[in-house]
């Protein structure tokens, strides 16, 4: 490609409502332009990045026996009606509705759909285990679109479905596409972690998220090196191992804490540390509030908390009138002394003593608050989010926190929409059995975002080889001043591209610090100079976009090299 016929603009300034490195570099090397929140053109060369990582994922969904088809966008509202999705989905939907005033979606997943296609299509277990899937746009509203393609409101998922006669025969395709993912992820050259999930509604089955890791990543993932666990923070575990509650050495008093309702100003006021409180906070249950109660500096969980027996789910904080009802004192002031709903404390409370609390009366806190003595010792629960030297679940190790960008996502389904919808196959014995169904999706707009969090410097893109839209860019200096220049540009050209390579030859009449801050920013692997200095000793200056000095080879080295 000539760079003067691609239509390529770059930028130089940052552009001022992007967040984070890789949406700024996106949009200042053109791979993207915006056209609304959430909505985004792929520009040429962004198109080229994209279409690589397409290819990737098609050859090895293929190479895992999946099988390509494509599903319409729009979709019908009845489908979503029957799963019992259409009130469930919420505001995340963008539904619509044809001249005939019919109601439809824009397909922000396609469980539905594809399970409509296996209910009609599949009559037998000898037609399975089969695996569909396809490449598709999808579109979420986000309530907060934003990082450019990473959170967009329309984007391109690959999303595949799997059908087995039963759990047994669904494991197996779970793991295959675990393996296909894996392959993938290595071969687009990035660094990422597999991690345990939650799996939302459904409980017991598995879900496991694959996360690219960069700093930005908007979700938190603890991990052990120790016992290979990883997990979401929204799931990630930890035990009450080797917790034990010191001896009191304090005695209980009740102190007066003027209008002090957070935990930043109770322990400015008596000089204490968030560690050293117990925080006492009230939900909605399904039988009336119930309370959380958990050390100061922790933070609770509502994934974990809502799947407490009793807990209302999604989890509702307690209204203030109903705190007060419930506690005869306002928020800021509950405690578990005395208190009379039912309270669950998370784990780490049992390594607690001489500690401080709520008074369960207005501006007034206990302090020297031991259990046994002044409240009953506790059966302890896990309700709130990990922190790094948590111990493992497996109680081998301790934890580290990693932040990732969510780009991979495996789930087993079982049969919740087969069951729904009546998706039912002959099993070996002539009955009829609801199929085990699995979802696989992989974020692919997403991923050209992620690989830029994870790759990059202050000039810009360094693309994984994999991932580059050229493999090579020949800068020619003064290649319109120097027919020597132009002429031996033009025969390399012809030659790499001969050779397969894909190569973007920058032709234009520009300065050559607009030429190298330009093959900076876009990030090609390859680059070649081509100087009348250069071609003098028969010679070409060759530079990988990770080097930090370029080197002369001879131009027969610089071509075997590439
Ligand atoms: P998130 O937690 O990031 O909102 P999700 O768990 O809702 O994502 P899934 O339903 O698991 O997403 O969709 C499969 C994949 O699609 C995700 O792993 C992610 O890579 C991608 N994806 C989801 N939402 C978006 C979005 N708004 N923009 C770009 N990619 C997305
Ligand atoms: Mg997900």
């Amino acid at each position: 490609m000539r760079f003067s016929e691609f239509g390529l603009t770059t930028l130089k300034e940052v552009p001022a409502d992007a967040e984070i490195v890789s949406h700024k570099l996106m949009l200042r090397a053109g791979l993207i332009r915006r056209l609304a929140s959430g909505l985004f053109t792929w520009m040429p060369l962004g198109l080229r990045v994209l279409r690589k990582v397409e290819a990737v994922v098609r050859e090895e969904m293929d190479r895992a026996g999946a099988l390509e088809l494509l599903m319409p966008a729009v979709q019908p509202a009845e489908l979503w009606q029957e799963s019992g999705r259409w009130d469930k989905y919420g505001p995340l939907l963008l539904r619509m509705s044809d001249r005939h005033g019919r109601d439809y979606c824009f397909g922000p997943t396609h469980e539905e759909v594809i399970t409509d296609v296996a209910r009609k299509e599949l009559r037998s277990y000898k037609q399975l285990p089969v695996n569909f899937y396809q490449i598709q746009t999808k579109f979420r509203d986000e309530i907060r679109p934003r990082f450019g393609v990473m959170r967009s409101r329309e984007f391109i998922m690959k999303d595949a479905y799997s059908f087995d006669l039963d759990q047994t025969g669904l494991e197996a395709s779970y793991a295959r596409m675990h393996t296909a993912y894996t392959a993938i992820f290595e071969r687009l050259g990035l660094k990422f972690r597999v991690v345990d999930a939650d799996s939302g509604e459904i409980g017991g089955s598995r879900s496991q998220e694959f996360h690219v890791l960069a700093d930005s990543g908007e979700d938190a993932i603890a991990y052990s090196d120790e016992d290979n666990y990883a997990s979401n923070i929204e799931t990630a575990s930890t035990s009450s191992d080797g917790m034990n509650t010191p001896a009191a050495t304090e005695d209980l008093k009740k102190v007066a804490t003027p209008g002090i309702k957070t935990i930043e100003a109770l322990c400015e006021s008596l000089d204490i540390t968030a560690g050293q409180t117990l925080k006492t906070l009230i939900v909605d249950g399904t039988d009336g509030p119930i309370a959380l109660a958990l050390r100061g500096d922790h933070e609770l969980n509502t994934v974990k908390a809502q799947k407490i027996p009793g807990v209302a789910s999604p989890l509702t904080m307690a209204s203030p009138e109903s705190i007060v009802k419930a506690t005869g004192c306002g928020p800021g002031f509950v405690g578990p002394i005395g208190l009379d709903i039912p309270i669950f404390y998370d784990h780490a409370t049992l390594g607690m003593s001489d500690f401080v609390c709520g008074g369960n009366e207005k501006d007034m806190h206990y302090t020297g608050v031991n259990f046994d003595r002044d409240v009953e010792k506790p059966a302890t629960a896990d309700i709130r989010n990990v922190v790094v030297g948590d111990p493992t679940p497996g109680g081998k190790g301790t934890l580290s926190i990693a932040r990732g960008i969510e780009v991979g996502h495996i789930f087993q389904l079982g049969t919740k929409y087969s069951e729904a919808m009546d998706a039912t196959v002959q099993d070996p014995d002539g009955k009829n059995q609801v199929m085990s169904m699995g979802c696989y999706g992989i974020g692919v707009t997403r991923i050209v975002g992620a690989a830029i969090e994870q790759n990059h410097d202050d000039a810009g893109i360094i693309w994984p080889e994999p991932l580059a839209p050229f493999d090579v860019v020949l800068v020619p200096i003064n290649m319109h001043r120097s027919d020597e220049v132009k002429e031996a540009a033009e025969t390399l050209y012809a030659e790499l591209r001969e050779k397969g390579l894909e190569v973007l030859l920058d032709d234009r009449n520009a300065r050559p610090g607009v030429q190298f801050a330009d093959a900076e920013l876009i990030g090609i692997p390859h680059r070649l100079v081509i100087s009348e200095r250069s071609l003098a000793a028969g010679e070409l200056e060759y530079r990988h976009r990770n080097d930090s000095e370029s080197r002369n080879l001879k131009r027969e080295e610089a071509l075997k090299l590439l």
